[in-house]
């Protein structure tokens, strides 16, 4: 059996963009996607929303490298103060 259903395509699209499928299988979405022009459509959604979440999760890294020496001295005191149970 080598044709993927589009359905199996969508089930296992993390897998595919992360590169965790074996060769055969990769190779049976890729046969899919050269004939099905809606999972390709899918498959850059599918991309575009990862680039984004990456984007938002590195501006997160820079905010918290910005932080205040002040804030980051506030939350370490206020943790020492806490007392101990
Ligand atoms: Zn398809």
């Amino acid at each position: 059996m080598s044709s993927v259903s589009c359905i199996e395509l969508i089930a296992f699209l993390d897998a595919y963009v992360d590169d965790e499928l074996d060769s055969e299988t990769r190779g049976d979405f890729d046969r899919h996607l050269l004939v099905c022009p809606s999972c390709r459509a899918y498959l850059a959604t599918y991309k575009e929303t990862i680039d984004l979440a990456r984007g938002a999760a590195e501006r997160e890294e820079d905010l918290a490298h910005d932080a205040p020496p002040e804030l980051i001295e506030a939350v370490l005191t206020s943790k020492s103060r806490r007392p101990k149970s």
